[in-house]
């Protein structure tokens, strides 16, 4: 094979990778599928064998061509990279519409489902027919020829709307600036916010200090600012950003485009024979119905507002005994007085509890703590061919030394290295067509402070629970036992329940014995004594009730716009926002407010009807680790069915059976309740 792109071995040969050559493996791999698969179709009868075992390895030839190249382009972009990628892309969505609207593959795939052989097939074998068959109608096999040529309208549509409402979100955030030339005006931001505006304003010929919308500018300023006035006026620019409202008035206006969204959304449901888009949303995520969702999230807004509203009070009283004067609490205030009691309740930041986790120590604790669950060990292999000298590699194995999967861990930021945190699949655990098994890969990134000369990186809680969560969708992808892609790891698991292995893991963060084991202070070589663990818990709650709120506030929303729109009135995403807020919210905000505006995961996102996934993947979570806490947070026999109901399962069984044959009954709220301090 001479395009070392076109590399199919068991690992990416990432030193070999060279973007001219993307396009033409990519092109010819597409040439390659499509003539296989007419050549498939010209068969007279189907069968597993002989058409989705086919089907599965052109996915795999494919995938493993691609997701070595799309991890590149998302942790060490260069421009001959971005711009193959950005060739690549139509490339690659043409195929997969392609496929998804051929009525001829749609129609062989049912034909297995109705045949005699189905009912031999093993239960993985039937969900990824029925998978297939799903997403086929989901995206407009059986409707009528004018309808799919309206169909593939909305939706491109609904593409280009998507992406001007992020764009004028941005450009609303880019064309507004602070600029401040007396620094007494200032008084209270940190020393390294100050540092990064003056340079900001040097940058534009300016002398003083220079703020913008930002995500780290912003937040230092709301929280940290003494100046109430500048404090209303940089929250009224955020809160107002592509609307009618403030600064920004008559530019980068959403409220349109939004409208056009939800109308089309809900025409697109109503065409594939939905009454919302919120019931076409569900019908690939684990909640069964919009009532069932209504009702999760409304139930933690009665067991959470009594707390918010104590803390609002709090917050309150203590605000107007360190400001004499203040007689309202505003919503422009409220970062600010939270970040004040924060100091005086607890007397704890991050940078107290960094010393204590260098990045070897976290690691080695992490694996330790995975090896008790578990069984199963990690090793190290350090001549594997990777895209930087940063980047670790590792195996992990069964108890009788077998091996189960790798991983690679790319931990700092560096530039041209996207921000966040995340885990992606490099190759997807199966059986290929010569029956040998393919072990899965993943690549595990984070964006953490890189070490300084010749010391470790070291690490906040923060980091801590992030390398953990990360981890946990790892180890969901790599302990799989499933034998075929579509419903191997994560693979197949709905939306709402995909957040539960990592948000499952982060709970040993918290606990005293994992902390000794991942813990070693930089200079006297101890674990994190009992005073600052102490701390670290009582902060764990601090403003619980409100936060869950927020959250709430969000997600019923979200999910209350797409359930009840109605493209016959007018202002009805006001409308539905007030009236969320007046049963949920304790503290109200100005009228000038237009957050939905800029609401990006649900307009310009994946998240759409879906925004309550994460409270609803963090009942799971919290239930099942109650299980650790009743019967021993290391207890191997727990582990064990942890590893088998849920780790090694994949996406073959409704997450609800999966749960249940774990825990021994459905899932209870009471747990998750406990854990974020609202009982
Ligand atoms: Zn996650």
């Amino acid at each position: 094979m001479d395009n070392p792109v076109l590399n199919q071995g068991p690992l990416p040969i990432f030193s070999s990778i060279l973007p001219i050559e993307i396009e033409p493996a990519l092109k010819k791999l597409i040439e390659q599928n499509r003539a296989e698969l007419s050549h498939l179709l010209n068969q007279p009868s189907f069968t597993w064998d002989n058409l989705i075992a086919p089907l599965l390895a052109m996915d795999n030839t494919l995938n493993k061509m691609w997701s070595p190249i799309a991890h590149l382009h998302s942790i060490m972009e260069s421009e001959d990279l971005r711009a193959a990628y950005n060739t690549c892309l139509p490339l690659l969505t043409e195929y997969h519409s392609d496929l998804m609207q051929n009525t001829k593959l749609y129609e062989a795939i049912k034909s297995i489902a109705e045949s005699p052989e189905y009912q031999t097939l093993d239960d993985a074998k039937q969900k990824v027919i029925q998978n297939e068959l799903r997403d086929f109608r989901l995206a407009g096999v059986n409707l009528s020829e004018s309808d799919k040529i309206r169909f593939t309208e909305l939706q491109k549509q609904l593409s280009t709307l998507s992406t001007t409402f992020a764009e004028h979100v941005l450009d609303a955030t880019d064309a507004w600036s602070l600029h401040i030339t007396d620094l007494a005006q200032l008084k209270g931001i940190p020393e390294q916010t100050l540092q990064i505006a003056s340079d900001q304003a040097k940058k534009q010929g300016k002398s003083g200090w220079l703020f913008t919308l930002d995500h780290p500018s912003y937040y230092a300023l709301i929280k940290y600012l003494e100046n109430r006035e500048l404090r209303q006026c940089i929250y009224e620019a955020h809160v107002t950003r592509a609307s009618l409202e403030g600064p920004h008035k008559n530019r980068f206006d959403n409220t349109p485009i939004m409208e056009s969204i939800l109308k089309i959304r809900l025409e697109l449901a109503n065409l594939l024979g939905f009454k919302t888009f919120a019931d076409y949303s569900l019908a690939t995520k684990m909640a069964r119905d919009p009532e069932e969702v209504l009702t999760f999230l409304n139930d933690l807004v009665v067991q959470s507002k009594p707390f918010a509203e104590r803390e609002i009070q709090e917050l309150s009283a203590f605000a107007k005994s360190i400001t004499p004067h203040l007689t309202q609490l505003e919503a422009w205030d409220i970062a600010y007085y939270t970040e004040k009691l924060r100091e005086k309740k607890y007397a704890l930041s991050e940078e107290n509890l960094r010393p204590y986790f260098p990045i070897h120590k976290v690691l080695n604790g992490m694996f330790s703590v995975v090896q008790r669950l578990f069984g199963i060990h990690i090793i190290e292999h350090a001549d594997v061919d990777t895209w930087h000298k940063d980047v670790k590699f590792f195996e992990v194995q069964d108890h009788h030394q077998k091996t189960r999967g790798f991983f690679y861990i790319d931990l700092y930021a560096r530039p041209h290295k996207r921000d966040g945190a995340w885990m992606d699949e490099c190759r997807i655990r199966q059986i290929l067509l010569d029956k040998n098994l393919q072990h899965p890969v993943a690549f595990l990134t984070c964006n953490f402070t890189q070490p300084v000369l010749d010391k470790p990186a070291f690490l906040t809680h923060d980091d801590v629970q992030t390398i953990f969560h990360e981890f946990g969708h790892c180890l969901h992808h790599l302990l799989t036992k499933v034998d075929y892609a579509p419903v191997s790891g994560m693979n197949g698991v709905p939306w709402d329940a995909v957040e539960f292995p990592s948000q499952f893991l982060e709970h040993w963060c918290w606990d005293k014995e994992t902390l000794f084991l991942i813990s070693e202070h930089e200079m006297t070589g101890e674990p994190l004594p009992d005073s600052l663990y102490q701390k670290l818990l009582a902060a764990r709650h601090f403003q619980a009730g409100m936060h869950m709120l927020r959250q709430l506030e969000f997600a019923i929303f979200d999910f209350r716009l797409h359930v009840e729109f109605d493209p016959k009135k007018e202002g009805q995403i006001q409308s539905i926002l007030d009236d969320v807020r007046q049963n949920v919210a304790v503290i109200t905000p100005p009228s000038f407010n237009r957050f939905q505006n800029s609401f990006s995961h649900i307009f310009a996102g994946g998240y759409a009807a879906g925004y309550y996934s994460y409270k609803w993947a963090e009942v799971l979570s919290s239930d099942a680790f109650s299980l650790f806490e009743e019967e021993g947070i290391f207890n191997a026999k727990t582990g064990k069915a942890f590893l088998q109901h849920i780790l090694e399962a994949g996406g073959v069984y409704h997450p609800m059976d999966l749960f249940v044959a774990f825990r021994g009954r459905k899932p209870h709220i009471d747990a998750l309740l406990r854990h974020v301090g609202l009982v």
